[in-house]
């Protein structure tokens, strides 16, 4: 059964519930008398007011799904949810006890990853990784893209990995989950000093963002691209700054993408662009542009995957379509399904990433052909496993 429980004035649920904006369950007792207290919100009424949500991706703060309450906004009858003030970033340091993360999917082209963040400020509307904010006991919604925890043991951990004499070699994978160059690593710099631990251990990496803001480590980047140890893609969904702004609010420009990539390229880092997601009917006519942009700039390569919807996605995306694109919400939907065998998400194997029907086919073919006639994906030259040596020990070990 799901009830609903209140919201402080910052958006995230209240402990204690004497909000001046909200008043709790236990303040509204005809609320619990009531049963119609105890029917699931309508999603409208889980929005939180516009101003409240001022440079967000997300509509709502719903719960995850493991938590027995929803979330609903409620006005004290002083028109105090007009007044919100928009919600602010707060991050948590985590202490974490290990930071290689394995996967085994066959679909993915990795088995080792990093994140040294959880949640991202870019706040993309369509992102796949937010039901992980669902585990911390937060919202996948504007929790995940405001309450974000860092790993500023990162490095550390990293080095004491490595350094294990069964450790053995392979490109890890950053920007996998949550983007390693999200705002608050400019205070941070957690991602910076990974790169260094890899940099000194000789240790290919494969970096994927949607921000400019990797350009600051250039020095480093370069560095480890002369010992073919590192490959970047730029992650760009559409060249449109509007669209661009209301779907993924915090991430760069697509301008400044193109111009990292230009920076990239001219430093000798080879740089990709990813077009992710494309979203039917929504991004798709613009795959050729992105990747005669991107060419342009200095992309080698190039890769996309098609919008999936997993778990509180569904809901998450639906709502920004509604409200940012009423006209063409139901019809990209019911493409997007389509795409997925008529289901929001279809987890096979295969077919999650590039969808699967006459739609995906066709985005498929245009890539292809567009990608042929850039001279995209000529060569790829696999990253350097052979140089890895643990500092100060002369110790080189096994590879992969
Ligand atoms: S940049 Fe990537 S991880 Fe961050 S919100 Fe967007 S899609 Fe998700």
């Amino acid at each position: 059964m799901t009830v609903t429980t209140p919201i402080t004035r910052s958006g995230h649920p209240a402990t204690d519930t004497r909000s001046p904006t909200v008043m709790s369950a236990a303040a509204r007792p005809h609320q619990l008398l009531d049963p119609s207290a105890l029917v699931p919100p309508r999603r409208s009424e889980l929005r939180l007011p516009k101003e409240g949500r001022r440079g967000r991706g997300a509509l709502t703060n719903q719960s995850g799904r493991f938590e027995p309450l929803d979330r609903e906004f409620i006005d004290d009858g002083w028109d105090s949810l007009d007044s919100l003030p928009a919600l602010k970033t707060e991050v948590t340091d985590e202490t974490a006890r290990q930071i290689i993360t394995r996967n085994d999917s066959p679909d993915m082209p990795f088995d080792r990853s990093i994140n040294a963040y959880r949640g991202c400020e870019h706040g993309c509307s369509y992102c796949f990784a937010r039901p992980t904010h669902a585990y911390m006991g937060l919202s996948p919604g504007l929790d995940f893209e405001t309450r974000l925890f860092a790993k500023p043991n990162a490095a550390a951990l990293l080095t004491r990995e490595l350094s294990r004499p069964k450790y053995e070699v392979a490109p890890i994978a950053m920007g996998t989950n949550t983007d390693p160059y999200q705002p608050i690593e400019q205070r941070y710099r957690i991602t910076r000093s990974l790169l260094e631990v890899l940099s000194a251990f000789n240790h290919p990496v494969t970096i994927v963002t949607k921000s400019a803001r990797i350009v600051r480590d250039l020095d480093i980047l370069s560095d480890m691209a002369r010992r073919n140890l590192v490959r970047v893609a730029m992650s760009v969904t559409t060249l449109d700054a509007r669209l661009a702004r209301a779907m993924e609010p915090r991430a760069s420009t697509p301008s400044k993408r193109m111009e990292a990539i230009k920076l990239l390229s001219d430093a000798g880092v080879p740089v990709g662009v990813m077009v992710a997601p494309v979203i039917p009917a929504l991004n798709d006519m613009e795959i050729e542009k992105i990747l005669a942009g991107a060419s342009y700039a200095g992309a080698g390569t190039a890769g996309f995957v098609v919008l999936r919807m997993p778990i509180e996605i569904k809901d998450l995306f639906r709502d920004w379509l509604e409200e940012n694109v009423p006209d063409k919400a139901a019809h990209v939907i019911s493409l997007i399904r389509a795409m997925h065998g008529g289901k929001d998400y279809d987890a096979e194997w295969g077919h999650r990433q590039r969808g699967k029907g006459p739609y995906a086919w066709q985005i498929g073919r245009r890539f292809e052909i567009a990608t042929r006639r850039l001279g995209l994906n000529t060569t790829r030259r696999p990253l350097d496993c052979s140089a890895f040596l643990v500092p100060g020990t002369g110790r080189q070990l096994d590879l992969l």
